[in-house]
């Protein structure tokens, strides 16, 4: 079970991070992939989780990769000491690539630009570039598609012949992993294999391939392939919701706040920006110190589910930028400074899935939006959080 943080009293909303949570969940998807080794998908911030801590914690549980999109996102890794191998794939033109190669991390790349960049940077600093080329096998986002493609391999290819580059990697992402039987899966699998045998015929010898998200990790073993890059699933969230299986994960993230107000309302008297909900009776309500400056769905007003105590309620009305009301009823005992929480997967508590459901979004979204002014309580890890 969760160990609950040491909050101080005076915070009015935080998170609280269970890395043994996170733990559990890097070995259980370890469990479903033995054969591949695991890339933690740490990139927002680990989701919102808080990216140093929940990558020492993945790290610590078996992940020998990281995955983030940014590069600064893969500096900061590096320069906290992580030592794993890392990827980061999403930068424009003019990127610091030195300072990522610098710091030994591995750069995806998806068109001859940016190989020519990363050959640039490369010889600058007198290194050989580390490169994972990205192929569209359909999902039609990034890396090189169609008859791009073998023009990368070939680019890459001359400039592995100078030295400057190096393809350790060929990779792709599903367009409808976390749809159990669509077509294009397998579909994008059998495309994926194809370019690695038309980058192999072309000379590139990779050392990894890679193709699965978490819902592949979790549903698609013919998808594991030498890497499998889970993102969601490592935060305890599942990235097939309408599977019923929660596939043993546990949620990482529970977001509390305090109770900042509770007082009596009669019958009929609207509650918030636009009165857009009144109580049938007179009641209580209390207000809660989450917005969506937060973090929490505006689209989640009047739906968005809340425990205190031991009662389950909802948000009564908007969703404000720095608080909501939730409707306690007519016994309720609260008062201020009680505990209040949004999310969690303690038993009785909301989920993160619940929310989404709520304000018609996922999990995903949820999680990562939570603002920077929440503050995150690293609990369960095996050394100081830092
Ligand atoms: C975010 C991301 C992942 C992880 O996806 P999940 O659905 O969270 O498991 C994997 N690969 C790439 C390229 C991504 O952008």
């Amino acid at each position: 079970m969760t160990t609950n943080a040491v909050v101080p009293e005076a915070i009015p909303l935080w998170a609280e991070i269970d890395l043994a949570a996170l733990e559990h969940n890097v070995r259980v998807l370890r469990g479903r992939a033995p054969r591949s080794e695991l890339m933690a998908v740490v990139k927002a911030d680990a989701y919102g989780h808080g990216l140093v801590p929940c990558a020492q914690a993945a790290v610590r549980a078996g992940a020998s990769w990281l995955g983030v999109a940014q590069l600064t996102e893969a500096c900061t890794l590096r320069d906290a000491g992580v030592d794993a191998r890392l990827l980061t794939w999403l930068y424009p033109p003019g990127a610091d690539l030195a300072g990522a190669l610098r710091r030994d991390i591995d750069v995806s790349a998806s068109a001859p630009w940016a190989l020519d960049e990363l050959a640039a940077a490369a010889r600058r600093i007198g290194r050989t570039a580390r490169v994972h080329l990205k192929v569209d096998t359909g999902l039609g986002r990034g890396g090189a598609f169609g008859a791009d493609w073998d023009k990368l391999v070939r680019h890459a290819r001359c400039l592995e012949g100078e030295e400057a580059i190096r393809v350790v990697g060929v990779w792709t992402h599903f367009a409808h992993a976390d749809a159990p039987e669509h077509p294009t899966v397998l579909a994008q699998q059998e495309r994926f294999f194809e370019a690695v045998a038309r980058a192999e015929r072309a000379g590139l010898r990779p050392e990894v391939r890679h193709l699965a998200n978490s819902a592949a990790t979790l549903l698609h073993p013919g998808a594991h392939a030498d890497l499998v890059r889970p993102g969601i699933a490592l935060y305890g969230l599942s990235p097939v919701p309408q599977v019923a299986d929660d596939f043993g994960l546990r949620p990482v993230m529970t977001l509390k706040a305090r109770l900042v107000l509770v007082k009596r309302l009669p019958a009929g008297q609207g509650v918030s920006y636009g009165h857009a909900y009144a109580p049938a009776a007179d009641t209580v309500v209390g207000l809660v110190p989450a917005g969506y400056a937060d973090g929490i769905p505006r689209h989640a007003s009047n739906a968005g589910p809340v425990l205190v105590g031991s009662t389950r309620t909802r948000v009564a009305g908007r969703v404000c930028m720095d608080q909501i009301v939730v409707d306690l009823g007519a016994g309720s005992t609260a008062g201020a400074g009680d505990e209040v929480v949004l999310f969690g997967g303690g038993p009785g508590q909301p989920t993160a899935q619940d929310w989404a459901d709520a304000a018609g979004t996922i999990s995903y979204e949820i999680v990562t939006r939570v603002g920077a002014r929440v503050p995150r309580f690293h609990v369960g890890a095996q050394e100081p959080a830092r």
